[in-house]
């Protein structure tokens, strides 16, 4: 049986922060190498990312010379290599820009999001109510951009879940405010 589920009061940093990767710039400081690993790839699916990812990481990534003609506006509008699409038709059909498969806008821009938001996800919803609330606040705070550190929830976090023990059935001293 594993008892790794549940485990919300680690405030241990990330056991594999240091994985050994392979590193494409461990002998190959070039600009390009450079500017190739800090490449964002964004407008396509989450199978063509990992497969234009996967081009940069093992220097398979061959960078346009020119603009590519849009297979959607026909316009020379395609300023990333792999891509058929361009931005503008990409972003307006829901299309990955590489393959051409209806994507949800949601899910490129969640693909970033989600780690943090699955980590939070479960310990709410183990929650009474009351304090799921308040922690939703903050973390609605911290979306909207106030300086609110992750380290803040997760103090946030680890507080409420010892109150929870000691004050298992409701969440009266918790907190005084209300919606
Ligand atoms: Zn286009
Ligand atoms: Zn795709």
């Amino acid at each position: 049986m594993s008892c790794s589920r549940g485990n919300i009061n680690r405030n241990r940093p990330q056991k594999h922060q240091n994985r050994t990767v392979f590193k494409n710039n461990l002998h190959d400081t070039s600009k390009k190498t450079k500017i190739l690993n800090n490449l964002e790839v964004t407008g396509v699916c989450e199978r063509c990312k990992e497969i234009i990812e996967w081009k940069i990481k093992y220097k398979k990534y061959k960078t346009l010379t020119a603009p590519r003609k849009c297979v959607g506006c026909e316009q020379k509008s395609v300023k990333y290599a792999y891509h058929v699409l361009c931005s503008n038709c990409a972003s307006e059909k829901k299309k990955c820009a590489k393959c051409c498969k209806p994507v949800d806008e949601n899910t490129i821009k969640k693909s970033a999001e989600e780690t943090e938001d699955n980590k939070y996800e479960t310990i709410l919803k183990s929650l009474p109510e009351r304090k799921r609330r308040t922690l939703l606040r903050y973390i609605k705070k911290q979306q909207d951009g106030e300086e609110i550190s992750n380290s803040t929830i997760e103090k946030l976090l680890l507080e409420i879940d010892q109150i929870s023990l000691e004050d298992e059935d409701d969440g009266k001293d918790w907190s005084s405010e209300d919606d």
